[in-house]
């Protein structure tokens, strides 16, 4: 496989033009060319640094192969990589602007009993360029540039552990923070963890202020291991150890995902657990009714039970959120899409 020209910095790209002889002001061109979502043969460069770059780089690592459109706005794609993988995607409209959720790797192998994602294990780790090339390849498909962006927030929620391919998501954090570039805010992205402490407490030195996300789904350990296999080697307090050093380094308050899963995490003592363990803390808690995978017999929670979870958490002084299920009609949970897919081709 070639190397993915989108993997490359401005600086990157600089010095790849001064060693080609050409004038640095191409460096430019080609960087605002690409963060528009161009092929190399789109951006005014010369025939000969383009011959040169194409021999050696991928111009194109992402590809929207399919787009489902939900009844409420919500859009689902299906992104072809460069080596026939496929990796899905969600844009949500918000009243705020557009969150387009992306996948960090083709697979995973983080095995929580209530992912699609993890169901075939984890295939490869993208690269940077490649999770770059998922929001570029949606904002210029939706007509967005770089001034007027259609995506203008970032969840990495869709398959993959990032933590566990740490060094290409940093290097896109960077890349897609980069002025000049599609520089969409850290404080704009949201980036969930099942609760890798190292990768969590390294990634609080990066001096990357994002909305720290860790899924948390039980209050025990026991509980936790029940459905979540990393929960075996990190414990629910080094987590949270880790959260306050985030908070430490960044300021930034941190984010607990908490799926609804019936008859497993959502009793009145469960609720009075969470409050529990984290109250006084600079945290917030995004409420979530299970997104049933045919694959798994776990079931959502009712409506009524999730609201309920809620007011206990709110009558404890918890910040709580219940967010409401975006797409069901179009694919529903995470992986969903794309093990649909797989099973049909
Ligand atoms: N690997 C990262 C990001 C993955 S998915 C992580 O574990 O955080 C983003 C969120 O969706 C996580 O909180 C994940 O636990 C949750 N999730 C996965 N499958 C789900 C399902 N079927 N219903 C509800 N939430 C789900």
């Amino acid at each position: 496989m070639k190397k993915v020209l989108l993997d490359l910095s401005r600086g990157e790209l600089a010095a790849l033009v001064a060693a080609a002889g050409e004038k640095p002001f191409r460096a430019g061109q080609l960087f605002e060319g690409l963060m528009q979502g161009k092929r190399l043969s789109q951006i005014p460069v010369s025939a000969a640094l383009r011959t040169t770059l194409s021999e050696r780089y991928e111009d194109e690592p992402v590809k929207i192969a399919e787009t489902f459109v939900s009844a409420d706005g919500t859009k689902k794609f299906l992104f072809a990589l460069a080596d026939g993988n496929i990796v899905e995607g969600v844009l949500m409209s918000y009243k705020y602007g557009n969150t387009q959720c992306v996948s960090t790797q083709v697979g995973c192998r983080m095995g929580c009993k209530f992912c699609a994602s993890t169901l075939n294990g984890r295939v490869r780790d993208l690269t940077a360029g490649e999770i770059l090339g998922q929001i570029l390849a949606v904002n210029r498909a939706e007509g967005g540039t770089l001034k007027e962006r259609k995506v203008t927030n970032i969840v990495l929620m869709g398959s993959g552990e990032p933590f566990d391919n740490y060094d290409n998501v940093v290097r896109f954090l960077r890349l897609v923070t980069a002025e000049g570039g599609i520089h969409i805010s850290a404080r704009n992205i949201s980036l969930s963890t099942c609760g890798l402490v190292p990768e969590m407490k390294k990634f609080a030195l990066e001096n990357i202020p994002l909305n720290l996300t860790v899924s948390l789904h039980a209050v025990t350990d026991e509980e936790r291991r029940r459905t979540m296999p990393i929960a075996n080697k990190y414990t629910i307090s080094e987590i949270l150890e880790a959260c306050a050093f985030y908070f430490e380094k960044t300021g930034r308050r941190y984010i607990f995902e908490y799926s609804l899963i019936a008859g497993e995490n959502c009793d009145e003592k469960h609720a009075l657990a969470l409050a529990a363990l984290l109250k006084g803390r600079p945290c917030h808690v995004n409420l979530i009714r299970l997104n049933e995978v045919k694959e798994r017999d776990l079931k959502p929670t009712s409506e009524k039970e999730a609201y309920r979870f809620l007011g206990i958490l709110e009558k404890h002084g918890i910040s709580a959120t219940l967010r409401r299920s975006m797409g069901s009609d179009i694919g529903g949970a995470c992986g969903q899409l794309r093990a649909r897919y797989l099973e049909e081709n």
